[in-house]
Protein backbone atom coordinates (compact mmCIF):
# COMPACT_ATOMS: atom_id res chain seq x y z
CA UNK A 1 0.00 0.00 0.00
CA UNK A 2 2.68 2.46 0.71
CA UNK A 3 4.53 1.39 -2.42
CA UNK A 4 1.50 2.55 -4.20
CA UNK A 5 1.52 5.46 -2.60
CA UNK A 6 4.51 6.17 -3.24
CA UNK A 7 3.90 5.37 -6.73
CA UNK A 8 0.74 7.47 -7.13
CA UNK A 9 2.92 10.53 -5.60
CA UNK A 10 5.64 10.22 -8.18
CA UNK A 11 2.91 10.17 -11.04
CA UNK A 12 1.72 13.33 -9.66
CA UNK A 13 4.92 14.98 -9.61
CA UNK A 14 5.49 13.88 -13.02
CA UNK A 15 2.08 15.23 -14.50
CA UNK A 16 2.78 18.41 -12.20
CA UNK A 17 6.22 18.99 -14.25
CA UNK A 18 5.07 17.98 -17.83
CA UNK A 19 1.73 19.51 -17.83
CA UNK A 20 2.41 22.04 -20.26
CA UNK A 21 4.39 20.27 -22.71
CA UNK A 22 1.72 17.16 -23.12
CA UNK A 23 -1.34 19.09 -22.49
CA UNK A 24 -1.13 22.82 -23.17
CA UNK A 25 1.24 24.63 -25.78
CA UNK A 26 3.14 27.17 -24.49
CA UNK A 27 3.58 30.24 -26.28
CA UNK A 28 7.11 30.48 -27.82
CA UNK A 29 9.48 32.92 -27.76
CA UNK A 30 12.55 34.12 -29.02
CA UNK A 31 16.40 33.16 -28.23
CA UNK A 32 17.85 36.85 -27.59
CA UNK A 33 21.27 35.86 -28.20
CA UNK A 34 20.51 34.07 -31.51
CA UNK A 35 18.99 37.31 -32.58
CA UNK A 36 21.61 39.38 -31.60
CA UNK A 37 24.15 36.52 -33.18
CA UNK A 38 21.98 36.94 -36.12
CA UNK A 39 22.52 40.89 -36.24
CA UNK A 40 26.25 40.81 -35.52
CA UNK A 41 26.81 38.14 -38.42
CA UNK A 42 24.86 40.01 -40.82
CA UNK A 43 27.38 43.36 -39.70
CA UNK A 44 30.35 41.42 -39.44
CA UNK A 45 29.39 40.23 -43.34
CA UNK A 46 29.88 43.65 -44.30
CA UNK A 47 27.79 46.61 -45.79
CA UNK A 48 25.30 44.61 -47.67
CA UNK A 49 24.87 46.85 -51.01
CA UNK A 50 23.84 45.54 -54.47
CA UNK A 51 26.24 43.00 -56.10
CA UNK A 52 28.40 42.45 -53.11
CA UNK A 53 29.74 39.17 -51.29
CA UNK A 54 28.97 40.45 -48.22
CA UNK A 55 24.77 40.93 -49.65
CA UNK A 56 24.98 37.46 -50.88
CA UNK A 57 26.25 35.53 -48.01
CA UNK A 58 23.01 37.10 -46.19
CA UNK A 59 20.87 35.83 -48.88
CA UNK A 60 22.54 32.15 -47.96
CA UNK A 61 22.12 33.06 -44.35
CA UNK A 62 18.62 34.23 -44.24
CA UNK A 63 17.51 30.59 -47.21
CA UNK A 64 19.39 28.56 -44.89
CA UNK A 65 18.10 29.92 -41.53
CA UNK A 66 14.17 29.65 -42.94
CA UNK A 67 14.67 26.47 -44.73
CA UNK A 68 16.32 24.61 -41.49
CA UNK A 69 13.19 26.15 -39.63
CA UNK A 70 11.01 24.17 -41.53
CA UNK A 71 10.01 26.68 -44.26
CA UNK A 72 9.46 25.94 -47.65
CA UNK A 73 11.33 29.11 -49.39
CA UNK A 74 11.43 30.69 -52.65
CA UNK A 75 13.25 33.98 -54.16
CA UNK A 76 11.55 36.60 -56.78
CA UNK A 77 13.99 38.30 -59.27
CA UNK A 78 13.43 41.72 -60.70
CA UNK A 79 15.21 44.48 -62.37
CA UNK A 80 14.83 48.07 -61.32
CA UNK A 81 16.22 51.28 -61.55
CA UNK A 82 18.30 52.32 -58.52
CA UNK A 83 18.64 56.70 -58.46
CA UNK A 84 21.32 56.79 -55.78
CA UNK A 85 23.97 54.42 -58.31
CA UNK A 86 21.76 55.70 -60.98
CA UNK A 87 21.83 52.16 -62.46
CA UNK A 88 19.74 49.41 -63.03
CA UNK A 89 20.08 47.05 -60.62
CA UNK A 90 19.23 42.97 -60.07
CA UNK A 91 17.62 42.75 -56.42
CA UNK A 92 16.28 39.46 -54.77
CA UNK A 93 12.88 39.05 -52.63
CA UNK A 94 13.18 35.63 -50.41
CA UNK A 95 10.35 34.09 -49.36
CA UNK A 96 9.86 31.45 -46.41
CA UNK A 97 5.99 29.91 -45.76
CA UNK A 98 5.45 27.99 -42.88
CA UNK A 99 4.19 25.35 -42.65
CA UNK A 100 6.03 24.18 -45.50
CA UNK A 101 2.67 22.66 -46.78
CA UNK A 102 -0.12 25.35 -46.78
CA UNK A 103 -0.73 27.12 -49.94
CA UNK A 104 -1.67 30.21 -48.87
CA UNK A 105 -0.01 33.15 -46.39
CA UNK A 106 -2.68 34.41 -43.67
CA UNK A 107 0.05 37.11 -42.00
CA UNK A 108 3.40 38.45 -43.52
CA UNK A 109 6.32 39.24 -41.82
CA UNK A 110 8.92 41.04 -43.26
CA UNK A 111 11.97 43.36 -43.49
CA UNK A 112 14.51 44.78 -45.68
CA UNK A 113 18.40 43.42 -46.10
CA UNK A 114 19.90 45.49 -47.88
CA UNK A 115 21.96 48.43 -46.58
CA UNK A 116 21.94 52.10 -48.09
CA UNK A 117 25.51 52.36 -50.32
CA UNK A 118 25.98 55.69 -49.18
CA UNK A 119 26.51 57.50 -46.00
CA UNK A 120 24.66 60.46 -47.05
CA UNK A 121 24.14 62.02 -43.73
CA UNK A 122 26.81 61.20 -42.58
CA UNK A 123 28.25 64.67 -39.83
CA UNK A 124 31.65 64.03 -41.91
CA UNK A 125 31.10 65.42 -45.33
CA UNK A 126 34.61 62.95 -46.75
CA UNK A 127 32.51 59.93 -45.65
CA UNK A 128 29.09 60.15 -47.40
CA UNK A 129 30.00 58.18 -50.00
CA UNK A 130 31.10 55.24 -48.02
CA UNK A 131 28.54 52.33 -47.28
CA UNK A 132 26.87 52.40 -43.51
CA UNK A 133 27.42 49.30 -41.48
CA UNK A 134 23.30 49.03 -41.51
CA UNK A 135 22.99 47.44 -37.54
CA UNK A 136 19.74 49.02 -36.94
CA UNK A 137 18.92 49.99 -40.57
CA UNK A 138 19.06 46.82 -42.32
CA UNK A 139 20.31 43.54 -39.88
CA UNK A 140 17.73 44.32 -36.93
CA UNK A 141 14.64 43.60 -38.61
CA UNK A 142 16.58 40.28 -40.46
CA UNK A 143 17.90 39.45 -37.10
CA UNK A 144 14.57 39.65 -35.31
CA UNK A 145 12.40 37.73 -38.21
CA UNK A 146 15.12 34.99 -38.54
CA UNK A 147 14.91 33.85 -34.85
CA UNK A 148 10.85 34.36 -34.62
CA UNK A 149 11.26 31.79 -37.41
CA UNK A 150 13.41 29.34 -35.01
CA UNK A 151 10.78 30.03 -32.83
CA UNK A 152 8.08 29.04 -34.79
CA UNK A 153 10.36 26.09 -35.92
CA UNK A 154 9.46 24.51 -32.52
CA UNK A 155 5.98 25.55 -31.89
CA UNK A 156 4.07 26.12 -35.47
CA UNK A 157 2.45 28.76 -35.80
CA UNK A 158 -1.71 28.39 -35.55
CA UNK A 159 -2.43 30.46 -39.07
CA UNK A 160 0.32 30.19 -41.93
CA UNK A 161 3.02 32.70 -41.79
CA UNK A 162 5.24 34.50 -44.71
CA UNK A 163 8.65 35.47 -43.83
CA UNK A 164 9.39 38.12 -46.58
CA UNK A 165 12.96 39.79 -47.23
CA UNK A 166 13.23 42.88 -49.44
CA UNK A 167 15.81 43.66 -51.13
CA UNK A 168 16.84 47.43 -53.07
CA UNK A 169 15.01 49.43 -50.06
CA UNK A 170 17.48 51.73 -49.33
CA UNK A 171 18.82 52.77 -53.02
CA UNK A 172 16.79 55.97 -53.16
CA UNK A 173 17.52 59.34 -53.35
CA UNK A 174 16.14 61.77 -50.04
CA UNK A 175 14.17 63.97 -53.06
CA UNK A 176 12.20 61.21 -54.56
CA UNK A 177 10.60 58.65 -51.78
CA UNK A 178 9.54 56.23 -54.88
CA UNK A 179 13.38 55.57 -55.26
CA UNK A 180 13.19 53.15 -52.28
CA UNK A 181 11.45 50.14 -51.32
CA UNK A 182 12.05 48.80 -55.04
CA UNK A 183 11.54 45.48 -53.50
CA UNK A 184 8.50 45.47 -51.69
CA UNK A 185 7.05 47.91 -55.02
CA UNK A 186 7.76 44.84 -56.97
CA UNK A 187 6.39 42.12 -54.55
CA UNK A 188 3.47 44.29 -53.87
CA UNK A 189 2.28 44.61 -57.82
CA UNK A 190 3.23 40.73 -58.91
CA UNK A 191 2.18 38.57 -55.70
CA UNK A 192 3.68 34.77 -56.11
CA UNK A 193 0.00 32.75 -55.21
CA UNK A 194 0.35 32.01 -51.83
CA UNK A 195 1.32 35.53 -50.85
CA UNK A 196 -1.67 37.10 -53.28
CA UNK A 197 -4.75 37.56 -50.61
CA UNK A 198 -2.77 37.59 -46.87
CA UNK A 199 -4.71 39.20 -44.54
CA UNK A 200 -2.03 41.67 -42.32
CA UNK A 201 1.60 42.28 -42.95
CA UNK A 202 4.19 43.49 -40.42
CA UNK A 203 7.44 45.23 -41.63
CA UNK A 204 10.47 45.83 -39.15
CA UNK A 205 12.68 48.18 -39.87
CA UNK A 206 15.40 50.00 -37.55
CA UNK A 207 13.98 48.02 -34.47
CA UNK A 208 17.31 47.12 -32.60
CA UNK A 209 18.59 50.46 -31.55
CA UNK A 210 19.36 51.11 -27.59
CA UNK A 211 16.48 52.19 -25.49
CA UNK A 212 14.12 51.89 -28.31
CA UNK A 213 10.70 53.61 -28.47
CA UNK A 214 8.26 52.58 -31.30
CA UNK A 215 4.78 54.35 -31.73
CA UNK A 216 2.54 53.96 -33.79
CA UNK A 217 3.33 54.52 -37.04
CA UNK A 218 0.70 56.71 -38.77
CA UNK A 219 0.07 55.33 -42.15
CA UNK A 220 -0.33 52.08 -40.37
CA UNK A 221 -2.84 53.54 -38.51
CA UNK A 222 -5.30 55.11 -40.50
CA UNK A 223 -4.75 52.04 -42.94
CA UNK A 224 -5.32 49.16 -40.22
CA UNK A 225 -6.06 50.96 -36.99
CA UNK A 226 -7.54 48.15 -35.05
CA UNK A 227 -4.11 45.66 -35.85
CA UNK A 228 -2.09 48.35 -34.80
CA UNK A 229 -3.93 49.06 -31.54
CA UNK A 230 -3.62 45.38 -30.64
CA UNK A 231 -0.07 44.86 -31.44
CA UNK A 232 1.05 47.87 -29.42
CA UNK A 233 -1.71 46.53 -26.09
CA UNK A 234 0.47 43.42 -26.39
CA UNK A 235 3.69 44.82 -27.02
CA UNK A 236 3.14 47.82 -23.74
CA UNK A 237 2.56 44.76 -21.76
CA UNK A 238 6.09 43.15 -22.58
CA UNK A 239 7.31 46.73 -22.17
CA UNK A 240 5.68 49.48 -22.45
CA UNK A 241 8.70 51.79 -22.50
CA UNK A 242 9.31 49.99 -25.64
CA UNK A 243 5.96 49.76 -27.23
CA UNK A 244 4.59 53.59 -26.60
CA UNK A 245 0.42 53.78 -27.21
CA UNK A 246 1.48 57.04 -28.83
CA UNK A 247 0.85 58.23 -32.59
CA UNK A 248 3.99 58.49 -34.24
CA UNK A 249 4.83 59.97 -37.53
CA UNK A 250 3.96 59.18 -41.04
CA UNK A 251 6.39 57.15 -42.88
CA UNK A 252 7.78 55.81 -46.27
CA UNK A 253 8.57 52.26 -46.14
CA UNK A 254 8.23 48.96 -47.50
CA UNK A 255 4.62 49.04 -46.11
CA UNK A 256 3.54 52.26 -48.54
CA UNK A 257 3.28 49.38 -52.03
CA UNK A 258 0.71 47.00 -50.07
CA UNK A 259 -1.36 50.15 -48.73
CA UNK A 260 -1.20 51.76 -52.04
CA UNK A 261 -3.20 48.29 -53.12
CA UNK A 262 -5.51 48.56 -50.08
CA UNK A 263 -4.00 45.77 -48.33
CA UNK A 264 -3.73 46.16 -43.95
CA UNK A 265 0.28 46.38 -43.29
CA UNK A 266 2.14 47.77 -40.05
CA UNK A 267 5.20 49.53 -39.99
CA UNK A 268 7.10 48.85 -36.92
CA UNK A 269 9.82 51.54 -36.81
CA UNK A 270 12.28 53.81 -34.48
CA UNK A 271 12.85 56.71 -36.80
CA UNK A 272 14.62 59.16 -34.27
CA UNK A 273 17.93 57.61 -34.43
CA UNK A 274 20.55 60.09 -34.90
CA UNK A 275 22.84 57.27 -36.72
CA UNK A 276 20.31 56.72 -39.31
CA UNK A 277 21.99 56.88 -43.16
CA UNK A 278 25.75 57.38 -41.36
CA UNK A 279 29.10 55.05 -41.24
CA UNK A 280 28.18 55.08 -37.15
CA UNK A 281 25.08 53.02 -37.93
CA UNK A 282 26.72 50.17 -35.83
CA UNK A 283 26.66 47.04 -33.32
CA UNK A 284 27.38 49.76 -30.39
CA UNK A 285 24.03 51.60 -30.67
CA UNK A 286 22.24 47.81 -30.91
CA UNK A 287 20.99 45.94 -27.98
CA UNK A 288 19.98 42.49 -27.84
CA UNK A 289 16.79 43.47 -25.50
CA UNK A 290 15.16 45.48 -28.04
CA UNK A 291 14.92 42.73 -30.88
CA UNK A 292 13.84 40.01 -27.87
CA UNK A 293 10.53 42.28 -26.80
CA UNK A 294 10.11 42.93 -30.62
CA UNK A 295 10.21 39.32 -31.55
CA UNK A 296 8.23 37.74 -28.46
CA UNK A 297 5.51 40.78 -29.59
CA UNK A 298 5.20 39.57 -33.29
CA UNK A 299 4.93 35.73 -31.38
CA UNK A 300 2.11 36.62 -29.27
CA UNK A 301 0.36 38.42 -31.68
CA UNK A 302 0.71 35.43 -34.11
CA UNK A 303 -1.03 33.21 -31.20
CA UNK A 304 -3.50 35.58 -29.90
ZN1 LIG B 1 17.75 53.32 -44.62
Amino acid sequence: MERCRQLWTCFAIFLAIFWIPIFGTPLPNVDEQRAWQFLVQQVQFGPRVPNSEAIRKTRQLISRTLAESGCTTSSQIFRAYAPLLRTDLEGINIIGLMPAKADKAAVVLSAHYDTRPHADRDPNPLRRKEPIPGANDGASGVAVLLAVAEALSRTPPPRPVAFVFFDLEDCGEPSDERGFCLGSRFLAANPPPHLADFEVGINLDMVGKKDLRLRMELYSLRAASEEVRTLWEIGARNAPEIFVKQQGVAIYDDHIPFLERGKKFINVIDFDYPQWHTTDDSVEQCSSKSLKVVGDTLLQYLFQ
